[in-house]
């Protein structure tokens, strides 16, 4: 008999009544090591004192109003992220994959205002993930994401992982956007080089495609910058935001240029409950304290402490890792073999880690981790790797 909740996910024999901090309390009292952070989401840990303040003073006022009004908590993020982006505008919604349907309209509808409405395609890249929606399998056109719900939305053109010559030959005149992460967070954190990035950037410009970067998983200062295009001093055009913007509220937003939104006006898009009071005033606490670049240089040290420590984990146990890759606090390590096993062996260690694409291991926890913690995490999954071990030996 199919359970009363949609069985699309294969799920851990665990669960959890209460959070504090890097850590997740089960109903029993025991404690897990939580390196996942619901996926990038708790940017700032389990019941932050100040987005538990902010949720409580907003929700005892007002928790929803439509967007026929204007909302000072909307207005409020919004100019925090102009403030401290590239973009001169922003429609916040409630997911990452609802923030990449909007930068495909977008994209299209500049170049539909643009007199060009042929020029629809959308460059994506193999090993992609933009989210679930009909459109967001699409842009990242992998099979197991695709099989069995087509007919696909139809514009899209995915390329090779890092073919230069596949990326020059296909970006064109039809070409609106070319969209990515510059860190492939479900595709195994694969860092896109820097200097890529910015050969991208010149690519868009001479052709005149859109660069839309997801910043989902990579974003809200996971990577020691604010955003991780920063790192490569480049700009996007359109860019999507999500995961950590909320900190554990359901929150996305499309950040963007005026040139590049200019045809969104009154009518082209909406959310009923995107930009709504509750997740904006959450929002908002969440970038004032991530935005402090005091904040982001205590990510980077603690990224490079964190690495330094894993390169010594890998060195010590050559037959279980491969290798570190990342940057800042999104750090994979790569597994000889698929990591689900790690991950396992890591539960029986009360530490809890995410599986990605092409055997990586990821380590996404809070930014504001302790630094004893991130020590703690190396010391459990170094048991771990040692059981596995003897479990391989024996
Ligand atoms: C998680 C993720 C999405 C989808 O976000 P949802 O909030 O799950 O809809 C899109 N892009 C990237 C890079 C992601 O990591």
């Amino acid at each position: 008999m199919i359970p009363a909740v949609l069985p699309t996910y294969t799920r851990a024999p665990l669960s959890f009544v209460r959070g504090e901090g890097s850590w997740l309390v089960a109903g029993d009292g025991s404690r897990y090591l939580d390196l996942g952070a619901g996926i990038a989401v708790n940017a700032l840990g389990h019941a932050h004192p100040a987005l538990v303040a902010a949720l409580g003073a907003q929700a005892a006022q007002l928790w929803h109003v439509s967007n026929l009004y204007s909302i000072p908590q909307q207005e409020k993020l919004a100019a925090l992220l102009v403030e401290h982006s590239f973009a001169d505008t922003v429609f916040f919604t409630n997911s990452g994959t609802e923030a990449a349907e909007l930068a495909i309209k977008m994209a299209r509808k500049s170049w539909y205002d643009q007199g060009q409405p042929e020029r629809t395609e959308i460059v994506t890249f193999e090993g992609a993930f933009h989210g679930r929606s009909t459109g967001a399998i699409a842009a990242a056109g992998s099979e197991k994401m695709t099989k069995g719900f087509g007919p696909l939305m139809p514009g899209f053109h995915v390329l090779p992982f890092g073919d230069h010559d596949a990326l020059r030959a296909a970006v064109t005149d039809r070409t609106a956007a070319v969209m990515l992460e510059p860190i492939q967070g479900e595709g195994g954190i694969r860092v896109l080089p820097d200097a890529c990035l910015k050969g991208l950037r010149d690519l868009c410009d001479a052709t005149g495609a859109l660069m839309i970067l997801d910043e989902v998983q990579c974003g809200m200062g996971r990577t020691g910058k604010l955003f991780a295009h920063e790192w490569a001093g480049i700009t996007p055009d359109i860019m999507m935001v999500a995961k950590g913007i909320g900190g554990g509220f359901p929150l996305g937003a499309v950040l963007a240029t005026e040139r590049a939104a200019s045809g969104m006006v009154a009518g082209t898009h909406g959310s009923t409950y995107g930009g709504n009071p509750l997740g904006c005033a959450v929002g908002a606490a969440v970038v004032g304290i991530i935005a402090d670049p005091a904040f982001l240089a205590e990510v980077t040290r603690k990224g490079a402490l964190f690495r330094q420590k894993l390169e010594g984990l890998v060195a010590a146990h050559p037959t279980v890792f491969e290798g570190v890759r990342g940057q800042g606090l999104m750090l994979g390590l790569k597994c000889r073999a698929a990591p689900a096993e790690v991950v396992k062996a890591g539960y029986a260690q009360h530490l809890l880690t995410v599986p990605a694409a092409d055997n990586v291991l990821r380590l996404l926890p809070a930014l504001n981790i302790p630094d004893a913690d991130l020590a703690e995490a190396v010391v459990r999954l170094d048991r771990a790797a040692t059981l596995l071990e003897k479990a391989a030996v024996a």
